[in-house]
């Protein structure tokens, strides 16, 4: 291992490049070890430039965003891992002069954006052009500073545009999907493409796009009053700190729901992997610093320390005790990197 790293040190690559780079910070759950090499770029271009030179000299290449539904192994990654954090810009489609950094976006600049005087500026128009690592959060807070509807159903959800179109986020109130109106993709081949809403076919956490790279998307949402957005997005916002621990170190749900999901739904499989774990009394269970979550069955927190091999312990376990008890196979949902 050791040697093909070496091996790749001579790379020239055309963005930020760190060797031997820990990933455990990158993810929500704080587990893992490091990648060969971590790439950042910071335009699409830029990705696709890195993603080439990553392919012509035949590494594994994998896609973080926030790390948000991803448990890394422990030990080292082969290959490259490309990182979207500073493809992270958001833009009004009519004015290509005005870019919006959702995250940093104060009142007043909202404001701005509504004043009918302002120049060149769609009021009109509430789509927003959006790179892949721009945050879902940073995203959720700029539709309801500008008044727009459609991202409340992702107040809550961590990560960054490109993984929740690869992943479809979303729950009961709604998912990303919903208000894509197109994705800019990467191809394998190494090309841009533009995938129409219409001729995309995503479905429960999955946004169907294959091996394929998000890089960028236009959401459409719909004129509403900010107060409104706002009040929506704080009556969701309460309803999820009551069934999940938004605040501590997790990477969502561990398993699918065994049976399927019905359509549309967060936990809304035939049964869910949250009561199983429950019911069988193992909200809780610890394997080192990881455990079960005592508000979510299917959640696994990081109590500070916890290894990526505690985590997938703790996953063995419960699968085996569910397995035992229940004869049901309880499928792993969340990503893992090995
Ligand atoms: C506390 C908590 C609550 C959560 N609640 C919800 C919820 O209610 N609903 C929900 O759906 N999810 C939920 N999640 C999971 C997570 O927030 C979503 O799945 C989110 O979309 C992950 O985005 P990310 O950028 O962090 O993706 P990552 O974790 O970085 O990556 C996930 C997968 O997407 C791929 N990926 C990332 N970026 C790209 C890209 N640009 N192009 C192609 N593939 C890419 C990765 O390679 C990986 O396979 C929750 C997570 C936590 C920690």
């Amino acid at each position: 291992m050791w040697r093909e790293c070496a091996m790749t040190l001579s790379i020239e690559w055309p963005c930020v490049a760190l060797a031997n780079s820990p990933l455990a910070k990158r993810t929500t759950l704080k587990v893992g070890g490091s990648a060969e090499w971590l790439l950042e770029p910071s335009t699409p271009d830029e990705l696709r430039e890195a993603y080439l030179v990553a392919k012509e000299h035949k590494l594994e290449i994998r896609v973080l965003g926030g790390g948000a539904n991803l448990i890394i192994d422990d030990g080292v990654l082969p290959g490259v891992v490309i990182s979207t954090e500073r493809v992270r810009r958001t833009f009004r489609p009519l004015d290509p002069g005005e870019v919006i950094h959702p995250d940093d976006m104060t009142e007043e600049q909202a404001n701005k954006l509504f004043d009918i005087e302002a120049p060149a500026i769609a009021v009109n128009d509430p789509r927003l052009i959006v790179w892949a690592g721009a945050s879902l959060p940073g995203l959720v807070r700029a539709a309801s500073l500008l008044g727009w509807s459609g991202l409340e159903g992702l107040i809550g959800v961590p990560g960054t545009l490109g993984g929740g179109i690869a992943m479809n986020a979303g729950g009961r109130w709604g998912e990303l999907w919903d208000v894509v109106d197109m994705v800019r993709i990467l191809r394998p081949d190494g090309e841009f493409e533009d995938i129409q809403r219409a001729d995309a076919n995503p479905g429960y956490r999955n946004g169907g796009l294959g091996e394929c790279i998000v890089v960028g998307a236009v959401l459409r949402l719909t004129l509403d009053n900010k107060h409104r957005v706002a009040a929506r997005q704080r009556e969701y916002l309460l309803e999820k700190c009551k069934v999940q621990p938004v605040t501590e170190s997790s990477a969502g749900c561990i398993f699918k729901n065994p049976g399927g999901p019905k359509a549309g739904g967060e936990n809304s499989g035939e049964i869910s992997a949250g009561r199983l774990i429950d019911e069988l009394g193992l909200k809780g269970l610890e394997r080192g610093a990881a455990a079960v979550s005592k508000l979510h069955g299917n959640f696994i927190v990081n109590r500070g320390g916890a290894t990526a091999t505690d985590v997938f312990g703790l996953i063995s376990e419960i699968q085996s005790r569910v397995q035992e008890a229940r004869n049901i196979e309880l499928e792993i949902e969340v990503k893992r990197w090995r």
